[in-house]
């Protein structure tokens, strides 16, 4: 067996042997039997790029009932400490248990490794069925802020003596009249901080850049809520000005040359910042951004927002796309490299053991991961063979059931067929 090396971070940058430890959870229900399908696309694609001289050696962590099955404990203490060393890991979806002391998993996880960024890139492969005329005009990576927001679980039910404390606290210190039933309120409070806001845009705007990107756009609902994601746009706009100056042009910019300088103006130095390749920050309220997304989904590109808005966003996005079942998703943490890639949907567990779902989700996680790695190469492998896929309508049952004439695959199927495409392309 290769003997694999651990990743190393160092300066920013991450460092990869040509035979990094990868450690996986295979998940719970479908989980097992997507992440085998997944793990032999992957092992064919690594491969294919580079012959041998290279290679990932996976190491199986547990979480989820398969680890409670086997220590009585859903996350035991040695999963973190292997991810927490070896830097980067793929997960399949697991298991909420419930009444088991975790709200999730998979909240744990984001919360002990800090990683403050969930990145979810959502993009239209030809082929998918999608509720859309043009679906194909909706191509954004979102950058859900991952550690903040009423997401910190600070809350407390209603009539609890925990909540009549804080309630009246709120009332007696702070003169707050403005809780309407405070007898029967459960209450919960959002943090949102200017550290927290800063790394998580400076992480969507060195992305947008690398990638040549058009514009990083900030969604809040500061209209209503003024200091929380209100503060987000500011402390965002802010960073962006005073981090990447000549490299990006704001709309706060070009409100401030408006009122001085008349529109005409504002507009041509918009139109002189396109030209030169700067990246826009811009901003936009949720729920309009909601609509947006729908009506002129071309408009935006790289999204930056707050954890319950990127909650939501995220899969009214995918959704759009058709792409729900398929959607990739990665937790970063870019100050230290950690990243736990995974499957964005849940665990199935009606088709457990069917051998009938799709593992698109977890491969184009790894995908992701790959090109995290900075295994390019792999990366593209692993998305065109999906691409080919459904071109050729050869998909598993949750498309088939909604294509004509397609050819339907098991799971296990339809990673051999992806295998097919990259030894022979
Ligand atoms: P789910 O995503 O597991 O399933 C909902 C439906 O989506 C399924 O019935 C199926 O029709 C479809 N679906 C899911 N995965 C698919 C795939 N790979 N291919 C094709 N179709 C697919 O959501 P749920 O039923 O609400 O949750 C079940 C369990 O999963 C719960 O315990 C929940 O907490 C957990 N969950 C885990 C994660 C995660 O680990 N990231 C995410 C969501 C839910």
């Amino acid at each position: 067996m290769t003997k694999g090396e651990k990743l190393v971070f160092s300066n920013g940058q991450l460092v990869v042997s040509d035979y990094p430890i990868i450690p996986f959870i295979e998940g719970d229900g479908i989980g097992p039997e997507i992440w085998q399908a997944a793990k032999t696309v992957f092992d064919a694609a690594v491969e294919k790029a580079y012959q041998g001289k290279r290679k990932v050696v996976w190491q199986e962590v547990l979480a989820g009932e398969k680890a409670f099955n086997q220590t009585g404990d859903w996350l035991p203490e040695e999963t973190l400490e292997t991810i927490k060393k070896h830097l980067v890991a793929i997960k399949g979806p697991l298991t909420t248990p419930i009444g088991g002391g975790f709200r999730s998993l998979n909240v744990t996880l984001r919360q002990e490794l800090d990683l403050y960024i969930c990145y979810r890139p959502v993009r239209y492969f030809t082929g998918v069925p999608s509720p859309l005329k043009h679906p194909e005009h909706t191509d954004m990576m979102i950058f859900r802020e991952n550690t903040e927001d009423i997401y910190a679980g600070i809350e407390f039910p209603a009539e609890s003596s925990d909540a009549e404390k804080l309630i009246s606290y709120l009332r007696t210190e702070f003169g707050v009249e403005k809780i309407r039933f405070p007898k029967t309120s459960a209450i919960g409070i959002k943090p949102v901080s200017k550290e927290g806001t800063e790394r998580l845009v400076r992480g969507a705007i060195e992305h947008a850049l690398k990638h040549q990107r058009k514009s990083v756009t900030l969604v809040h609902k500061g209209n209503i809520m003024k200091f929380t994601e209100g503060g987000f746009k500011k402390w965002g706009y802010t960073l962006a000005e005073r981090e990447f100056g000549d490299q990006v042009f704001t709309w706060e910019t070009y409100e401030k040359v408006k009122k001085e300088l008349g529109k005409t103006e504002a507009e041509h130095q918009l139109l002189e910042a396109e030209k030169a390749g700067k990246l826009i920050i811009k901003d936009r309220i949720a729920d309009i951004f909601l609509q947006d997304i729908l009506l002129h989904p071309d408009k935006y590109d790289v999204i930056a927002t707050l954890n319950l808005n990127g909650d939501y966003i995220s899969d009214a996005l995918a959704a759009q796309v058709g792409g729900i079942g398929i959607a990739p998703g990665a937790n970063l943490n870019l100050q230290t490299g950690h990243g736990i890639f995974e499957a964005t949907h849940g665990t199935a567990p009606e088709f457990a053991g069917l051998n009938q779902l799709n593992p698109s989700s977890l491969l184009l996680s790894g995908a992701l991961m790959f090109e995290y790695l900075g295994w390019d190469a792999v990366s593209r492998l692993i998305t065109e063979s999906i691409e080919q896929a459904l071109v050729n309508k050869t998909v598993t049952k949750d498309f088939a059931d909604q294509m004509d004439q397609a050819t339907l695959l098991s799971c296990s199927g339809f990673g051999e067929e992806l295998v097919r495409f990259i030894q022979t392309t």
